[in-house]
């Protein structure tokens, strides 16, 4: 496997699953989303809990 290879596969990885913009600040992170959409996921999850009361 080539560095460039290595280098584009972690450019893949940093892309947020939900909207798909890289987050090049959050490579240390293991996180999935940009922290837009973890925003919105986490109110969404918040909401529906809650909803279901
Ligand atoms: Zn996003």
């Amino acid at each position: 496997m080539t560095p460039i290879a290595t280098f584009f596969r972690n450019l893949e990885a940093k892309c947020c699953t939900v909207c798909g913009q890289a987050m090049t600040e959050q490579a240390e992170s293991y996180m999935t989303e940009c922290f837009d959409c973890q925003e919105k996921i986490a109110k969404d999850a918040y909401l529906r809990h809650y909803n279901k009361r």
